[in-house]
């Protein structure tokens, strides 16, 4: 079966929520389309002297709530589309928590496994150059995402910064502690997904202590996710997978011992003491909650009748399709959705944009807290609107979410 294109994903979730809402016709329209966006060339000087040149975007979707803010990624299968239903997930996730920022959403077509830092360091760069009138403190603030980090965002604000003529550190979030970074940014999202998954369990009357989860995806979001849901809670991690296949452990794996291995041999797939699984039989088994943390696209159609866990955390953006999502919340699967139960992120991203702005930084314990303050409520509202709707937990946040933008909006008089 092909890929379901995302934009038209996240369009027809939107169709779906402005009927339930009766969204008036103009207010729709605006909502489908993004706002703005940019398209890119970039040439690059590679280690061999040739030059490459890559594909590269900004997509601003909506500002109608302040700046856009949104991720960068890069991957070798990056599509425009990808990013302009990235970019709407941007402006719902960031009015879900309640932010003064719209939705962006950044990309560039290419393969970071194959590149060397100095190629790594002269595509950040030659992104700035590019989109740097497009961006900026106040109007579209980038961070990381898919295979991009703090070594790449220090790159791209000193790039920024050059141009400026001046220190600019609040282009962009995610930087290094040294460079403007907040405490906290380094597990944000995992940590914010994991104060909904606390709140979920308590509605459903789930042991923490006592639960099992299965993680696909072991980078930046689903790593801290298994290592939080062993400190934090307690949990036992039976299942972790990356972009090579997954390992499998009923008694438990050591989350530590497992990134340590990821980081010396480039995959967790010959960790010891673990069973092999494959990324599709990781979702699929007998847990109690299942986060999958990679890419879009994995619950589907075909495979969320087989999906048995109590909880899905949403960590990655997009990854269950909407025939899935009807099938999960028939078969009483609680769906955290991913704008919602990833937006931990963010949170600290916009927490790191007001220290940049007063120059003065705040300490971790202070940042957990304002964290758990954003979470906490955001998940409550939307499950108060899944019960008032009768509707699953993602339409919920669509109505929580496209409501405050709308808001925005006619406030502005853009409607
Ligand atoms: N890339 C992250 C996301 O999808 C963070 C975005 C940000 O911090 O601006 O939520």
């Amino acid at each position: 079966m092909a890929k379901q294109d995302s934009f038209e994903i996240s369009q027809k979730q939107l169709d779906a929520c402005a009927k339930l809402i009766n969204l008036d016709a103009g207010t729709l329209a605006v909502l489908r389309e993004p706002l703005r966006e940019l398209h890119v060339s970039l040439p690059v000087r590679m280690d061999d002297g040739s030059i490459k040149v890559f594909q590269g975007f900004r997509v601003q979707y909506n500002d109608a709530k302040g700046p856009a803010k949104g991720g960068i990624r890069f991957h070798p299968e990056e599509t425009i589309d990808t990013i302009r239903a990235l970019a709407a997930w941007m402006t719902w996730k960031c009015a879900l928590v309640d932010l003064p920022l719209g939705g962006s959403k950044g990309g560039v077509i290419c393969n970071p496994k194959e590149m060397s830092q100095g190629e790594m360091e002269r595509l950040s760069r030659a992104y700035v150059q590019s989109v740097w009138q497009f961006i900026g403190p106040e109007r579209d603030i980038p961070a990381p995402d898919v295979y991009t980090n703090p070594q790449i965002m220090a790159w791209m604000m000193d790039e920024y910064s050059k141009i400026s003529g001046k220190s600019q550190f609040g282009v962009i979030t995610g930087k290094p502690l040294s460079v403007g970074g907040s405490a906290g940014r380094d597990d944000a999202t995992a940590r914010g997904g994991l104060c909904t998954v606390r709140e979920a369990a308590k509605e459903f009357g789930i042991d923490l202590k006592k639960a099992t989860v299965a993680v696909q995806g072991y980078g930046n979001a689903g790593y801290f996710a298994a290592s939080l849901c062993k400190s934090l809670f307690g949990s036992r991690i039976i299942a972790v997978s990356d972009s090579k296949g997954g390992i499998f452990n009923k008694g438990g794996l050591d989350p530590e011992a497992v990134r340590a291995h990821k980081d010396k041999t480039g995959s967790v797939i010959t960790y010891p003491n673990a069973t092999a699984i494959s990324n599709e039989d990781i979702l699929e088994l007998e847990v109690d909650i299942l986060i999958p943390a990679a890419l879009e696209g994995v619950i589907t159609g075909a495979n969320a009748a087989k999906v048995k866990a109590k909880i899905v955390a949403e960590l990655a953006n997009g990854p269950t399709t909407p025939e899935a999502d009807d099938i999960l919340y028939r078969n009483g699967v609680h769906v955290i959705p991913d704008f919602l139960c990833n937006a931990g992120g963010v949170a600290v991203s916009y927490f790191e944009m007001v220290q940049n702005f007063y120059m003065y930084y705040w300490s971790k314990e202070q940042v957990y807290d304002l964290l758990d303050k954003k979470m906490t409520p955001a998940y409550h509202s939307v499950l108060d609107t899944a019960k008032k709707y009768n509707t699953h937990m993602r339409m919920a946040a669509y109505v929580v979410a496209v409501e405050r933008v709308a808001e925005a909006m006619k406030a502005r008089g853009w409607v």
